[in-house]
């Protein structure tokens, strides 16, 4: 059967490939040590989950506006003013199914044939196939492990060209934990402005800030750079509800009637009750947060370390999200490996242990390892890996 030419345009993510091996492994029983997930291992905290029962209950259970539940888009604009100084009315926020697809539409809104949208790399699997799918061209800006992965406005200034629809920043960064400081968003911000184009900020990871960090957010720029800003966000992260699909765009009127429409021929919106599990989960008890935040700062120092200690694996200290994202270009050689896609599929085979190589993230030499697992299951992946390494 034949498929629409769209679907030549984006490939099958490059994780998948280890996935599916490493998912086969485990069904026959092989202990592996799953560094692959980019998703919290907590439960959802208690409240929130007693918020879905009582909405169900409650019969919460007809459409909703496409934009979402009002308490929750009240609760989401609220937050804004409250931690960034960011005014937007709650008409100015559409829930969306987890922020991935805020991501989506707000490519889908902006992007058509022959725009380009710049995205710095290493960058998160779906930014570039997002654009292709809305039939745009990604054009990626290279960041250095030696400048801490941070997207420099200055570079990104050189990639424009009259076609330049977009800049798509992600901070703190999956893949690499990287957070992009203040004063450089400013300067995208001063670009944007310059240049006509629009910025779009992921903060899924919001929440992941380690020593006492404070998150930098272009909702800071809000004033200035309104029409051309959107904010995507999720609580899939933050709260452990990956599976409740809740997450939200926040933007100026004319970009949120945008993304409406695309999202009313598409889901609608996302299910009721964990809509109303969202609004719990913002005005609710928030110290399970506090508890998941010093575990993940915990078991940072541990994988840090860890790979730090392992010939021919160079690791920086992520300042954010729940990843590190260490070279290993080194262990390649030493190895006589082709590449950290080959190096992934032997550390599956042989030590047991799943990680995602760098390639599926524009940045082979790499791999990603996520650092949402218990610490005793990190200390073993790392002595598996260690002992492969050292062989
Ligand atoms: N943005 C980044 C950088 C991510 O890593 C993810 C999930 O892995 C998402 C967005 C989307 O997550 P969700 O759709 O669950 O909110």
């Amino acid at each position: 059967m034949k498929m629409a030419d769209r679907l030549g345009l984006v490939k099958p993510s490059a994780t998948i490939a280890v996935k599916q091996e490493a998912d086969r492994l485990s069904a026959q029983g092989v202990d592996i040590i799953d560094f692959g997930p980019g998703e919290p291992d907590f439960n959802t905290p208690a409240n929130v989950k007693q918020a879905a029962h009582r909405a169900i209950d409650d019969n919460l259970s007809h459409y909703l506006p496409t934009l979402g539940l009002p308490a929750l888009r009240k609760a989401i604009a609220a937050r804004y003013l409250r931690r960034y100084g960011a005014e937007y009315s709650p008409d100015e926020v559409i829930v969306t199914c987890g922020g991935k697809n805020a991501l989506f539409l707000a490519a889908m809104a902006l992007v058509g044939p022959g725009d380009e949208v710049i995205i710095p790399s290493p960058y998160w699997v779906s930014f570039p196939e997002q654009v292709l799918l809305a039939g745009g061209r990604p054009v990626i800006l290279e960041t250095a492990q030696e400048d801490g992965f941070i997207a420099r406005a200055q570079a990104a200034e050189r990639l424009l060209t009259p076609a330049t629809r977009a800049i798509i920043l992600c901070s703190p960064s999956n893949p690499t934990g990287a957070v992009i400081p203040q004063d450089e968003l400013s300067r995208f911000a001063d670009l944007a402005l310059k240049r006509d184009v629009c910025l779009i900020l992921d903060e899924c990871y919001e929440a992941f800030l380690y020593d006492g960090l404070a998150h930098a957010t272009l909702a800071r720029e809000a004033g200035r750079l309104r029409d051309r800003l959107i904010l995507a966000g999720t609580l899939s992260k933050s709260y452990a509800m990956t599976g409740y699909r809740v997450g939200y765009g926040v933007a100026a009127r004319p970009l949120i009637a945008a993304m409406a429409v695309v999202q009313s021929h598409d889901c609608t919106h996302p299910t009721a009750a964990a809509q109303a599990a969202g609004v719990e989960a913002l005005d609710g008890p928030q110290d399970a947060l506090a508890a998941m935040l010093a575990e993940y700062s915990a078991r940072r120092d541990l994988i840090v370390s860890g790979l730090s200690t392992i010939p021919g694996v160079v690791c920086a200290r992520p300042a954010g999200a729940f990843y590190a994202f260490p070279s290993v270009t080194g262990l390649c050689r030493t190895l006589g490996v082709a590449d950290s896609m080959s190096l992934a599929q032997i550390l599956l085979k042989e030590a047991r242990i799943a990680t995602v190589p760098g390639e599926a993230f524009g940045a082979p030499g790499y791999l990603r390892f996520s650092y949402a697992l218990s610490a005793e299951r990190i200390s073993e992946g790392i002595r598996r890996f260690r002992a492969l390494a050292v062989r």
